[in-house]
């Protein structure tokens, strides 16, 4: 058999190098993963570290999730790895899973945010393999959105949010998933998933005997575990509300909402959009294609809010895999701007 060796090209292979050399010397780089774009620094130094949190206007308590693409990265940036936590790793790494873990001392506390763990990921997209290991270190993203906004999935619409404000943008096309990277904490039992992303309980209790959700994300009076999920997020500007029930009912409530349809804009599934005739349409899935609905969601949102209509009006899913962690971000995009209709 001849085995083929892939090689990037050229400039490909050239604007990867400049990147790397960027993160070397302390600067920023957003990249692409295959969740959402991150917006990297060299995970070792506390100051490349802090000039993430000024550009995107981040809060100083809401720690970053450090990317590597190997187990000997981890060895360094943790005080312990155990079974469990090893299971994931060999089981669902490389991929959109985020594992806690106790921290080393190479942890610096503007990464952790003075707490003793530390966020890790080793991502499959291929361009975020390369600048890892072109760089050399592990490195510290965030989602590279200003704080608050919804997470970019393609390089236009990082530039929107960070020109002028970073280095350089690598241009991946558009992420595959779409949501972020779902985050579980094995640092104590019972082990809770922080935040839910394309991996949910039933994907985790394959190698773990129960894992729970954060209280918070079943009751909205609870404060969540993970310090980035009490913030506003993932917010169009353009004031949005979330439907859920039967759309058969979707044109009672339009009426009522007593505002001409052509100032509202809707994402709709398929189903749904053939039953009525409204101007502003764009189509994200059909119903029950969750993973499709995830990668469009956010770069819907964005394009949506281009045209400054009165209401935006989204159709919500299901909260049945990965419609759960669908609706996790929706419910914060509309600030609970929910209604069933
Ligand atoms: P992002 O801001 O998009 O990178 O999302 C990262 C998420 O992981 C945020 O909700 C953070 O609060 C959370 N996170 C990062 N590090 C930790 C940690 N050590 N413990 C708990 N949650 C964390
Ligand atoms: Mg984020």
């Amino acid at each position: 058999m001849d085995t083929i060796i892939g090689k990037l090209d050229e400039q490909k292979q050239e604007a990867l190098n400049k990147a790397a050399q960027i993160i070397k010397n302390g600067g920023i780089v957003a990249f692409p993963t295959e969740t959402v774009y991150g917006l990297g620094a060299n995970g070792l130094d506390e100051n490349a570290c802090k000039k993430i949190f000024d550009v995107k206007n981040r809060k100083r308590d809401n720690p970053l999730i450090l990317h590597v693409t190997n187990q000997e990265m981890v060895e360094e940036l943790t005080s312990e790895i155990t079974d469990d936590q090893k299971k994931l790793m060999d089981n669902l790494w490389p991929g959109p899973l985020t594992i806690i873990f106790k921290k080393s001392d190479k942890v610096n506390d503007v990464v952790s945010c003075g707490g003793d763990t530390v966020a890790i990921r080793n991502p499959s997209n291929e361009i975020a393999r390369f600048l890892i290991n072109n760089s050399k270190c592990p490195i510290a993203a965030p989602s590279a959105n200003i704080s608050g906004r919804p997470s970019p999935t393609n390089a236009q619409d990082v530039y929107n949010d960070m020109k002028g404000k970073i280095e350089m943008i690598l241009d991946g096309g558009n992420s595959n998933i779409g949501i972020e990277s779902t985050v579980v904490d094995l640092t104590e039992k019972p082990y809770t998933i922080l935040r839910p992303g394309f991996f949910i309980k039933e994907d985790l209790e394959e190698y773990l005997d129960e894992v729970v959700y954060d209280k918070s994300l079943v009751d909205q009076n609870v404060i969540p575990k993970s310090p980035g999920q009490k913030y506003k997020h993932y917010a169009p500007k353009t004031k949005l509300v979330v439907i859920l029930g039967d759309m058969n009912n979707i044109k009672n409530f339009v009426e009522n909402l007593e505002i001409d349809t052509k100032e509202i804009g809707f994402i709709l599934s398929e189903e749904t959009a053939k039953t009525v005739d409204y101007e502003n349409i764009k189509i994200i899935s059909k119903r029950n294609d969750y993973l499709t609905f995830a990668h469009n969601i956010f770069s819907y949102l964005r394009e949506m809010d281009k045209f400054n209509y009165k209401l935006l009006v989204c159709e919500g899913v299901k909260e049945e895999k990965m419609g759960i962690s669908i609706m996790n971000r929706l419910k914060k995009s509309c600030a609970n701007n929910i209604e069933q209709i």
